[in-house]
């Protein structure tokens, strides 16, 4: 198990983590100090230490910090003496040991994601980045797919376009991916490599009038440091207080509004607005055209850029996710998939919908209710309604109305029986509905025990997610009338029962009633004729009249029973 484990890290400019899939789940995996990020800083001390994270972060200024060392991949340019390779091992370096520490395992092979642009050198140097930090890269990850990975969209389809709007701490990036044989390809990209959350901060020391040209190192730190906990502020709260005490003697305590600060960032939004039209452009796609939109990156907690993302593309972005962990996450999920922790398997399937079939009266008899695991069988003993009756029809049904004529015909059989009294033959139905979704309808007349058998593809459980939706929220919207509906003809067939049975029960017992007691019935009868006239009536009422009818006549009942009993 253990050589088979695959982290996915999101090695990124301003900060990195790392994650798997964890019993079916993916996760990223926090540090002793329950972070899940890990600033992408490190210091190398004059005594050969190096320190990477939060700690190198906070000596920002100090010298022998390096940070944004992802932009120097490639160039050949180095930082402190040392290749961009060495540098960025070390963030691997610390990220591998997160991850041992937690999975309490050793770690050696990798998903690492780059940005969609990296040409073969930059890929390159992250690649031999992974090898010095004793990583196998098991596969270069691009961002923005890593980002539609973390939100389930490789799910949506064929030629399904999605954009990524990932903006970080120094870097601004959108791509726009579609769908191919479940597979993301970029179309395009565009992006700033000089715009992010960095920007953010010194608008907000602009408007709080620091110039940090004028500063010193150390107080650069200080205010920058101030300036991102204000934009942390504002993302959550209309206003913030800028403080820092015994800054260059007198030291500063200014509001600011959130309103302000937008203001600052205007022009900057403007700037990722172009990119995103220009992606659109080079692709010759319409807003419209694109299926859903993900954030990626911590400055999209900025509520101004999450507006202004949702106006160019002029949809809700996908929630659900934290923007900063959605690279880290789809990596996580990339690697879970290649080390065979995510499985494609073949869920076990349920009945979209419900099947019956239609009995007297025109009414759905739900044999296997929607939602019901398959494999699977149901049936009932179903007896002739008329007397004499040689044939009965079995309408197969599929829906979640009330009424036959409401659902789907999936198929009808006629089973062949003996003429016999009414109620006295006796008819199996039996719905067997296998693990591939073949519904057999097998029917048998229980005196003869003839079967029948009706066979139907898959229709039983292929049905359009669309379809289900309409079917059910029609059902939903006619619950009332469906069920009055339904009421309406149960009390129907019982009332054509009592009726039927009246007359001859009159004629044999009716003058042992008294006078009051045959009015009774009389006008008993008389307003169940009346109800039964209005089908458009609440069922309720014809039911109210129907018991009433069988109240009244309750007295002749117990006669023709004595008389049975007597034996005529
Ligand atoms: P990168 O991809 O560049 O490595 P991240 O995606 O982690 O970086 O984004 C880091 C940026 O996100 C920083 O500029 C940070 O200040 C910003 N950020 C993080 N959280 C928030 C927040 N709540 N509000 C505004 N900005 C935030
Ligand atoms: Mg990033």
């Amino acid at each position: 198990m253990s050589d088979e484990l695959i982290v996915g890290i999101d090695l990124g400019t301003t900060n990195s983590a790392i994650g798997v899939v964890e019993s079916g789940f993916p996760i990223l995996l926090a540090d002793g100090e329950g972070s899940r990020l890990t600033p992408s800083a490190v210091w190398y001390g004059e005594e050969g230490q190096v320190e990477v994270g939060f700690s190198a972060r906070r000596r920002r200024g100090l010298g022998g910090v390096v940070t944004s060392v992802k932009r120097l991949m490639g160039t050949g340019e180095k930082a402190a003496s040392r290749s961009p390779e060495e540098v960025s091992a070390e963030i691997l370096k610390t990220l591998k040991a997160v991850a041992e520490a937690r999975l309490e395992q050793t770690v050696s092979r990798a998903v690492i994601t780059v940005p969609a642009y990296f040409n073969e050198g930059q890929r390159g140097a992250t690649q031999r980045a992974g090898e010095l930090a004793g990583l196998e890269v098991v596969r270069l990850l691009s961002e923005p797919t890593a980002a539609a990975l973390a939100y389930g969209l490789d799910k949506l389809g064929e030629e399904k376009k999605v954009a990524v709007y990932d903006l970080g701490g120094g870097t601004f990036d959108v791509s726009i991916l579609e769908l191919r044989a479940g597979h993301f390809e970029v179309l395009a990209t565009a992006g700033d490599t000089r715009l992010g959350g960095d920007d953010f901060d010194e608008a907000i020391l602009v408007k709080v009038g620091i110039d940090l040209k004028k500063l010193d190192e150390a107080e650069r730190g200080r205010a920058l440091e101030e300036a991102e906990r204000v934009k942390f502020v504002l993302s959550e709260q209309d206003e913030a207080i800028f403080r820092l005490p015994f800054f260059r003697e007198e030291g500063i305590e200014r509001t600011i509004t959130r309103v302000e600060f937008e203001t600052e960032i205007e022009s900057l939004l403007k700037k990722t607005e172009a990119c995103c039209r220009r992606a659109l452009a080079d692709v010759d796609l319409r807003p419209e055209e694109i299926e859903a939109v993900v954030l990626a990156g911590g400055s999209t907690r900025v509520p101004a850029v999450r507006n202004r993302v949702e106006r160019i593309f002029g949809r809700a972005v996908e929630e659900g996710v934290d923007p900063d962990e959605t690279v880290g996450l789809g990596a996580a999920i990339q690697a879970g998939i290649l080390s065979g922790a995510v499985r494609e398997v073949v869920l076990l399937d349920v009945t979209p919908l419900s099947l019956g079939i239609e009995t007297v009266g025109g009414l759905m008899n739900v044999l296997i209710p929607r939602n019901t695991t398959i494999p699977c069988k149901a049936g009932e003993l179903f007896t002739n309604a008329v007397a004499g009756q040689t044939v009965m029809k079995i309408r197969v049904l599929q829906g979640e109305r009330e009424l036959a004529k409401d659902n789907w015909e999936l198929g009808q059989i006629e089973v062949p029986f003996q003429a016999v009294g009414k109620g006295q033959a006796r008819v199996g139905v039996q719905f067997s509905l296998n693990a591939s979704g073949l519904l057999e309808v097998l029917t048998r007349d229980t005196a003869t025990n003839e079967d029948t058998i009706l066979s139907i593809e898959s229709s039983a459980v292929d049905v359009a997610d669309t379809q289900v939706e309409h079917m059910v929220s029609e059902s939903v919207d006619h619950a009332f009338s469906d069920m009055s509906a339904r009421v309406f003809v149960e009390a129907r067939l019982k009332a054509e029962e009592l009726l039927a049975a009246l007359e001859p029960a009159l004629v044999d017992f009716g003058t042992v009633l008294s006078e009051e007691d045959l009015l009774k019935v009389r006008e008993a009868e008389q307003t169940v004729r009346t109800q039964l006239q209005d089908e458009a009536q609440s069922g309720s009422l014809l039911k109210a009249a129907v018991e009433e009818l069988d109240d009244a006549t309750e007295q002749l009942a117990a006669l023709i029973v004595e008389k049975a009993m007597v034996g005529e």
